[in-house]
């Protein structure tokens, strides 16, 4: 019988589990830089969107997005510490408003999580442009918290909101969220949000074939029978985001199939885009009650116009959902004592790294399937950033 000493132990590694993903230090420029307004990254595009994620955690386990086998009991989220405060998030926002970005979407994980959040929202919706606007400021929400949040939110200065609903069976809803939250409780929350004013609202579903492909007609029918132009339901093909959903292609069920779906039903016409760099495709119900979006992440990529920057949880700045490192703005933010770094400095450092910004993610990945075998790169997960 083999003694333990002569036994060779193979280390176990859970391959299942999200690592972090790395960062890369940014270099603080010794020059500032004064609000520029515009900055242009290495293919044109210029930054106007800023999401920030305020927490990775999640009450629902979608999945897609953070499948409950991955996060489990013994997943560990980022310590209290690690955040970025309301503080530092609020200044990070101003250095990019003053050099471009108009739009704030708040996002998580599920950012009504993060306790005191209308508090950052206040911090937010007091922000202006360099010509003296406010911001566009939203939230993407999973919904199940809107009903006691909404009023407060809108109180604190959130315009509009985004809710990820992907059915409307609850049998499908509870299996899609996988922790049984009834989908009715979303759909109260929505008609709170539009009570109090939180409005345009949209509404995001994911499709994916086999799962919940039978909900496209029934909630097409809901929100245009109840709120015509009010709630903007947007199709999201299923995409391949992070590492751990374990994406195929013929899960995705293309935006065009769907079109051809709704089309059996209802007669649409295309709309132009309301602003640049909109990834909906916008389809207006031809007897005028309302309009739909079509979201081809997959199919119809479009990195051309992006115009896009996600900052996580931790204070990171990816410049691409399917980014593999994000850039460690945190380090700005707490130097090492006596090392104050000012905000242009850090708006410069922002243009240098915009400046070198070339990816494309989609648009690649139309050309060829990129490889998700242990030997690529972990890409960022989106409870992280948001998606
Ligand atoms: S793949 Fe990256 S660059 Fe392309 S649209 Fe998505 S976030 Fe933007």
């Amino acid at each position: 019988m083999a003694r333990m000493s002569d036994r060779v132990v193979i280390p176990l590694l859970d391959e299942r589990k999200p690592a972090r993903p790395g960062s890369i230090a940014v270099p603080v420029p010794a020059q500032g830089l004064a609000a520029t307004g515009l900055l242009a990254d290495a293919l044109g595009r210029p930054l106007r969107d800023l999401r920030i994620s305020v927490t990775d955690r999640c009450n629902f386990r979608c999945s897609y997005c953070m499948p409950k086998e991955v996060f489990d009991h013994y997943h560990q989220f980022l310590p209290q510490a690690d955040l970025l405060s309301f503080e530092e998030i609020t200044r990070l926002a101003s250095i990019f408003a003053a050099h471009g970005v108009r739009k704030l979407r708040l996002t998580g994980g599920e950012p009504l999580l993060r306790r005191h959040l209308e508090r950052l929202i206040e911090m937010l919706a007091a922000l202006r442009t360099p010509e003296g606007e406010p911001l566009d400021l939203t939230l993407t929400t999973n919904g199940s918290l809107l009903t006691k949040k909404a009023q407060a939110l809108k109180d604190a200065g959130l315009q509009r909101i985004t809710v990820s609903l992907d059915g409307l069976d609850d049998a499908v809803f509870q299996r899609m969220n996988d922790v049984g939250f009834p989908v009715a409780e979303v759909l109260k929350g929505i008609e709170t949000a539009q009570a109090v004013g939180l409005g345009p609202i949209k509404v995001n579903m994911v499709v994916k074939r086999g799962v919940n492909e039978d909900q496209i007609l029934p909630m097409a029918r809901y929100f245009r029978d109840n709120y015509g132009g009010s709630v903007v339901l947007r199709f999201i093909e299923y995409m391949d985001v992070g590492a751990t959903n374990g994406w195929r292609m013929d899960e995705v069920l293309p935006s065009r199939e769907l079109l051809e779906l709704l089309r059996q039903d209802f007669e649409l016409l295309q709309l132009d885009p309301s602003a640049p760099g909109e990834t909906a495709e916008r389809w207006g119900y031809a007897d005028g009650r309302g309009e739909i979006g079509l979201i081809s992440s997959v199919t119809q990529a479009f990195c051309g116009d992006c115009n896009r920057a996600r900052l996580s949880t931790e204070g990171k700045l990816y410049t691409c959902l399917f980014a593999h490192q994000g850039h460690d703005l945190r380090a700005l933010l707490r130097p090492a004592a006596g090392a104050a770094i000012s905000d242009a400095q850090i708006g410069a450092a922002l243009a240098g790294l915009w400046g070198r910004r070339d990816d494309r993610y989609s648009q690649l990945r139309a050309a060829e399937t990129p490889s998700t075998g242990s030997d690529a790169p972990r890409r960022v997960e989106m409870h992280y950033i948001g998606g």
